[in-house]
């Protein structure tokens, strides 16, 4: 059933917004660009009703240049990325990234604070609820077993961000807002890999910046595996980065319920491709299958190794 919102609120501050949040707390959810939250309300999947727009929040749409970090804004569009030279110069892995998410018109409403925090996803779930109900609903949404697995415990949904895995090799942190308390944790510690509760935040706070730091100089491969080359969701992302140091770090999207980190040096390369393909929970819940994206992980790693260091 689609569940229409009965309260729309738009703050122009993050504390107003917090506001808003704790007076709604249970049912209510955040909108940036909008382009996950309302599919997911229409395929009800999201039942909140109220909408907290945050996009009068100005603060939220810059880009600001420190000693130590460039710190992009959660408001700040993906396909405006491309229109700030630093982040062009020194991060284009993650320009490759935004400009892979979804289509051109839905890149000129979605915002990087949206791609980081957007809904996991699985074949058998994001469906119409006619679908979902035909199918005999899963854990996901009040069935009794994963469709996926048979099992009766654990949801597998993906974690499908393309922008999160480079964000994560490129060592970002986030700069959160909750109520009275402001903190920074790095990007990688707010997923849970809980298919169904995907993250860890709390649930009135709110993304101010994305950080990214200056000093590690990595250079960063992005890599995905979809059907078409648009609009499709992954069923792989790989980020490679490898800093001036030798230092590597792989993440993985779209073959675990959260991104997959796996760090060493760069001249460990077999036994770290090893571990990324044992770490990744893949089930069938793609429209590739499960062995094809498992050989596909070391297919893109291997790739990836040979841009970073070419023989
Ligand atoms: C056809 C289609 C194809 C797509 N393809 C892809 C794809 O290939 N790759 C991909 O990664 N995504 C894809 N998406 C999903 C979505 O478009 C993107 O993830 C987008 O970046 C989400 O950003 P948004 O601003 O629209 O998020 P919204 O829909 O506004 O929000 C997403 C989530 O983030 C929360 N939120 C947003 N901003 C903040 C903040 N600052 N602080 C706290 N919470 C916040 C919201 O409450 C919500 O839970 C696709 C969507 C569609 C409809
Ligand atoms: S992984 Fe299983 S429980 Fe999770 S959404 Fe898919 S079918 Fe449902």
């Amino acid at each position: 059933m689609i569940v229409a919102e009965k309260v729309y609120l738009k703050p122009i501050t993050v504390d107003e917004a917090i506001r808003f949040a704790k007076k709604y707390a249970g049912s209510f959810r955040y909108i940036a660009g909008g382009t996950d939250v309302i599919v997911n309300k229409f395929q009800g999947n999201d039942a909140s009703d109220c909408l907290i727009d945050i996009t009068g929040i100005e603060e939220l749409k810059k880009v600001i240049k420190d000693k130590k970090h460039i710190k992009i804004g959660s408001l700040v569009r993906l396909d405006d990325l491309k229109t700030h030279p630093e982040i062009r110069k020194l991060f284009p892995a993650l320009l490759e990234a935004a400009h892979s998410v979804a289509s051109p018109m839905l890149r000129k409403t979605a915002t990087l604070g949206g791609n980081i925090l957007c809904e996991n996803r699985c074949m058998f779930y994001n469906q119409s609820e006619w679908w979902r109900e035909a199918v005999g609903y899963c854990l996901k949404c009040d069935g009794e077993i994963c469709i996926a697995t048979g099992g009766k415990k654990n949801c597998f949904s993906k974690f499908v961000s393309d922008t999160a895995p480079v964000l994560i090799a490129l060592n970002a942190s986030l700069e959160i807002a909750d109520g009275e308390k402001e903190y920074i944790l790095p990007l990688e510690e707010i997923y849970s890999g809980d298919g169904m509760k995907p993250r860890l935040l709390g649930n009135s706070a709110i993304i101010k910046f994305i950080n990214l730091p200056l000093a590690e100089e990595p250079s960063c491969v992005f890599k995905k595996l979809r059907p078409r080359e648009a609009v499709d969701f992954t069923s792989l992302t790989t980020a490679v980065s490898k800093s001036i140091k030798g230092k590597i770090r792989i993440v993985l999207g779209g073959v675990d319920p959260k991104p997959i980190l796996i760090e060493g040096m760069a001249n460990e390369k077999d036994e770290l491709i090893k571990q990324a393909i044992k770490k990744s929970r893949i089930v069938d819940n793609d429209t590739y299958s499960r062995p094809y994206r498992k050989e596909m992980i070391s297919v893109f790693l291997e790739q990836s190794f040979e841009k970073l260091n070419p023989s």
